[in-house]
């Protein structure tokens, strides 16, 4: 065994070799794979192994689509089979809403070339003669649909790697990781040690037993999961071809052939954790006993759809464990707080999902960063925030509703309240509704008769926002911004440290600041932030709430230099923003600070006191309004509140949640990152090119000199759209009016002050022009919509910046 590697991946089931595989194919081959027992032992080997290529987040579906193009190369280049039957996959809707998701789906589908298309009933029948398709109201098939043989495809990949270099230790587990030093790792095992600068857990159901052999907590919790085989089908038996798989979400199963029979799996929900205080060390290729009468329910709806199943003797029962996270989306990434560590774990899919996990793993630890946006994977979506209870009362929601629909947009329930600021009971007693932001709840809309919904089309909330959004444009609205990332950065080398980070020049007099954007590994937006020069040493950042953790790997990469520090507000301090037409006139009845023009103009800040409670005021707006950032301790948030609030109704103004803020700062064309920004789209595709210095040093600045000349590929845009019912949400393909694909939605929303339905979307470079007709996908159908020169609302920024048009300097 290898007493050195350049990564040592601790999992032998299919995602751990799938990691070693594809850091092999970028040129790391001397790695080793350590799995305690044979490999497969964990979740893998008893799998239904179903592969499908669509999913509702559009760069999980490009993930999954590479990995089922690549098992027939696998085969060809390791001569392993992979057991790969792609017969396609029929996806039935029963509702409207599922309807819509399928339409999405597809429009999608055409958009990145994937195979993925409508089919009649008559043709539906034809290809699965054993459905009843009654109450079907759209079927969608995709040809690349089918299931693979989960042992076969983990040795393929074993065996690929292996080709190239990589080696694989079977019955060595893994006793201890230690971090060294020099930010390298040892790893212990059985059978000796091994050095090395990268430890990837794969360690599937032994997530957490392995993250904690490095001190790390992962929140996963296992349960049960069962599917059946039934006896030989005549039917199937008699024929010469293989029956394409049925993926009936509304009836909450998945069914495909498995020999001559029929393979029935089911999410019930009277589902069942399993070893919720860690995984068992002795368990291997084993299996708990049958509970048929937990799925009773899906399987009575899969005999309803394929009476043939219920026909038939039952074979084989397998009811094995899969582990699961919060949102039943993968823990994937280097772990922020440390060097070196990097996770994957947490995978249902892991059939649909290994390959696009394992390459994407291996280009961001060969590469420094993943080519495409994942984070929505990313394990720094999630932060100490997310402990057990919230982790168990989760998983039950995904478990229980697998196949429920994703709305954008959608606030679950389950394990909430969570974090909760001081104003939250008084916000809850104005009738707030709330959602989740990085743990935090925060105010979505105010209305005590109106409950939040989810769906794809308009909401009964809708005209409440549209209020809220209208009384903030007329005259002023007050909004919990406390949600955002707040980072105080002080001492003798503060500024020093900004200016290596961030790749605009950090603001020199103090009460000026400046909006910067952070580069990523390949030139990309990693971050946008607003920094504040408060005092001399003092600087205060803020940023994208969501992505708190995830920036931690950019500020961790330039280390603090002596005597300064670096701190996270985001605890102690929250924040209002009076913003609007009339926000001057409700601030300056609290504040004897001079708010005007001249002494606080546009992006300036300072200390001030608002009704007796000591702020940092800064004059800025995410609304494009005129409008100040007050922030303030969170022992005071009730006090401000309440100021704000009294001194609100003089003006006509009230409180404002953040579906309003969507609206308001669509309509003035500003990103948001994490759907606008993100480090897929180069500055220049987002229009943030201009911020960035080329006259000084910042983080990633060859790598964005690498494309800094670059024609921009895709260019930020917005658009108008014909829509009546339903608007963009984000995500939404965008074509031609010829069908030619022209690219996708970053966020929508309708712009209650314009009376339009906007969106801004990413479309290729040179394929349109101002005025011109594109089709935006909205429920996965066409909506007309025109390509606009400039943001519809006060594109100059006259009511920002407070200025007459005739202040406006001639362009
Ligand atoms: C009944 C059932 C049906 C399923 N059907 C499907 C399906 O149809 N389609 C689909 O895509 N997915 C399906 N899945 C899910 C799928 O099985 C998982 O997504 C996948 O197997 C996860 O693989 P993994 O490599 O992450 O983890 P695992 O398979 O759990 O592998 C982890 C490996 O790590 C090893 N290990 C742990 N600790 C150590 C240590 N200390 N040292 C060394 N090695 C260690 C273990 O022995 C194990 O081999 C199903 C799961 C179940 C339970």
């Amino acid at each position: 065994m290898r007493t050195h590697a350049q990564a040592v991946v601790i999992g032998g089931g299919v995602v751990g070799c799938s990691i070693l595989y594809h850091l092999a194919k970028l040129g790391w081959t001397e790695t080793v794979l350590l799995e305690r027992d044979e490999l497969t032992s964990g979740s893998t080997w008893h799998a239904a192994a179903n592969i499908h290529g669509l999913h509702d987040v559009t760069n999980i579906s490009r993930l999954q689509h590479y990995t089922m193009t690549l098992y027939k190369q696998l085969e060809a280049e390791t001569g392993q089979s992979c057991g790969v039957f792609q017969p396609g996959s029929l996806y039935l809707a029963q509702t409207e809403d599922r309807e819509h998701q399928l339409r999405l789906q597809e429009a999608k589908a055409r958009r990145y070339k994937m195979n993925f298309h409508e089919v009649s009933r008559d043709e539906a029948e034809r290809l699965h003669p054993l459905v009843n398709f009654d109450g079907v109201r759209c079927i969608m098939f995709e040809p690349d649909g089918g299931n693979v043989d989960p042992s076969g495809v983990t040795h393929a990949y074993a065996i690929g790697a292996r080709q190239m270099g990589a080696e694989v230790q079977r019955f060595t587990p893994v006793t201890a990781t230690e971090a060294q030093p020099d930010g390298t790792w040892i790893v212990r095992t059985t059978k000796g040690d091994i050095a090395t600068p990268w430890v990837i857990n794969a360690a599937g159901l032994w997530g957490r037993e392995v993250a904690a052999m490095a001190g790390l907590h992962l929140p996963l919790i296992p349960t049960e999961h069962q599917y059946f085989v039934t006896e030989t089908i005549a039917e199937i038996a008699a024929m010469d071809r293989r029956l394409p798989s049925v993926a009936d979400r509304d009836g909450e199963y998945y069914l495909r052939q498995e020999g001559k029979g029929l393979l029935v799996g089911a999410y019930e929900r009277d589902m069942k954790f399993w070893a919720e205080e860690g995984t068992p060390l002795d368990f291997a290729h084993d299996l708990f006993p049958d509970d048929l009468e937990r799925i009773e329910a899906n399987m009575m709806r899969a005999i309803d759809r394929v009476p043939a199943v219920g026909a038939a003797g039952i074979k084989r029962v397998i009811n094995g464990p899969m582990i699961w996270s919060p949102d039943a989306n993968a823990l994937f990434g280097p772990v922020p707080e440390m060097r070196g560590y990097f996770c994957c774990n947490g995978i249902i899919p892991g059939f649909s999902q290994n390959g696009g996990l394992g390459k994407l793993a291996a280009e961001w630890m060969v590469e420094g960063e993943p080519s495409l946006d994942l984070f929505g994977w990313d394990l720094a979506r999630f932060g100490a925030w997310a402990g057990r209870a919230f982790t168990k009362a989760r998983v039950e929601d995904q478990y229980a509703h697998r196949f429920k629909i994703h709305f954008p947009g959608e606030e679950r329930e389950a394990g909430r309240p969570m974090r909760r600021r001081p104003a939250y009971a008084m916000q809850a007693g104005m009738g707030a509704k709330f959602g989740l932001n990085y743990g935090w709840e925060h105010p979505l809309f105010f209305d005590e008769n109106i409950p939040d919904s989810a769906g794809f089309t308009r909401q009964p909330w809708w005209d409440v926002v549209g209020r809220e959004a209208r009384m903030l444009r007329e005259n002023a609205g007050i909004i919990d911004i406390s949600n955002f990332a707040k980072y105080r950065v002080a001492g003798p080398g503060a500024a020093d440290w900004l200016n290596a980070i961030f790749a605009n020049r950090m603001p020199v007099v103090v009460g000026r600041s400046c909006l910067t954007p952070l580069i990523g590994k390949r030139g990309g937006v990693a971050g946008d932030f607003t920094v504040t020069k408060l005092a001399d040493d003092e600087f205060w950042v803020l940023g994208s709430g969501m992505a708190e953790r995830f920036h931690q790997r950019f500020f961790r990469a330039v280390p603090l230099p002596e005597g300064t520090t670096f701190d996270s507000l985001t605890d102690a301090v929250c924040g209002f923003n009076a913003a609007g037409p009339r926000s001057r006139d409700l601030l300056a009845r609290l504040t004897n600070a001079d708010l005007s023009n001249v002494a606080m103009p546009f992006f300036r800040s300072a200390r001030i006191t608002v009704a007796g409670v000591d702020c940092v005021a800064i004059r800025v707006s995410f609304t494009g309004d005129l409008g100040w950032e007050v922030h303030c301790a969170a022992a005071d948030q009730v006090a401000l509140y309440t100021a704000l609030l009294g001194a609100g109704k003089a003006v006509g103004a009230g409180p404002v949640g953040s579906r309003a803020l969507m609206s308001l700062r669509v309509e003035k064309g500003y990103g948001s990152w994490g759907r606008d920004y993100s480090p897929e789209y180069w500055p220049q595709e987002s229009g943030l090119d201009a911020l960035i210095k080329r006259d000084k040093e910042f983080l990633n600045k060859n790598s964005w000199l690498a494309i800094a000349d670059q024609a921009p590929r895709e260019q930020m845009t917005m658009l108008e759209i014909d829509a009546v019912g339903a608007d963009a949400t984000g995500g939404e393909p965008v074509f031609l009016p010829d069908g030619t694909p022209a690219g996708q939605v970053s966020s929508g929303a309708y712009g209650y002050s314009l009376g339009k339905s906007l969106a801004i979307a990413y479309l290729k470079a040179g394929l349109t022009k101002p005025g011109d007709t594109v089709e935006v996908a909205i429920l996965g159908r066409a909506h007309t919509a025109r390509v606009l020169a400039r943001p519809p609302f006060d594109p100059d920024g006259l009511r920002l910046r407070d200025m007459a048009p005739a202040m406006v300097p001639a362009q």
